[in-house]
């Protein structure tokens, strides 16, 4: 149920054709009849999270050790990548808020970058294509502050949504996977799956080196 601009409330539901049919009735009877309205949508892939999918392009993301360990979510906007750096990195576990703090832009070139740096590392941890979803279309659903996202990795896969909690400098969001066939509540990728998606190397051996 969605509450829209001009005051509606908007009803999605889907079952059988009686059943739906029984439903827009009662409402009818519920409320004033003259003021229910009622258009079939089509079935989409992701209709049941919102999630209208668009390829956009792709995603990586990036485990970093620098003065802090993190790991730097990145998806192709625009011809560029958008950040995010995630200190506890990613889950596949609905109930986990990952905060992700919003850097600077990244040129695509970037995206395969991996070895030793000044002082630390970095791996591809994971990698692939992503489809833009909501209602909203991107980027304004990134300026907006709200913006779902289904990833095609090698680990990650699924829904994810982006919620913006505080503006400024460096915007706070919250990164969080959305409850589908890919969800693994109680798992914990980032610690079972430390390896590159590129090269197979960990953080680890590289730091070793
Ligand atoms: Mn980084």
């Amino acid at each position: 149920m969605r509450l829209m601009e001009d005051g509606a409330l908007c009803v999605h539901a889907e079952g059988k054709p009686s059943a739906l049919q029984a439903l827009v009735s009662w409402l009818r009877c519920a409320v004033e009849p003259n003021s229910v309205a009622d258009q079939p949508v089509r079935v989409e892939g992701h209709e049941q999270f919102a999630i209208r999918g668009v390829p956009a392009g792709v995603f990586v993301v990036q485990e970093h050790q620098a003065t802090a360990h993190h790991f730097d979510l990145r998806l192709e906007v625009g011809g560029l990548m958008r950040s995010w750096a995630v200190p506890r990195g990613p889950s596949l576990d609905p109930a986990h808020k990952r905060l992700a703090v919003q850097v600077e832009d990244h040129d695509l070139a970037h995206n395969d970058f991996e070895g030793p740096t000044d002082g630390g590392a970095v791996i591809v941890w994971d990698r692939g294509s992503y489809e833009q979803g909501g209602r909203v279309p991107w980027p304004e659903a990134l300026e907006r502050g709200h913006a779902v996202f289904v990833l095609h990795g090698e680990k990650l896969r699924g829904g994810f949504a982006l919620q913006r909690t505080r503006d400024g400098d460096k915007p706070q969001w919250l990164l969080i996977k959305r409850r589908d066939d890919h969800a693994r509540p109680g798992s914990n990728i980032v610690a079972e799956q430390p390896e590159s998606a590129q090269s197979g190397l960990t953080l680890e051996e590289l730091l070793d080196d």
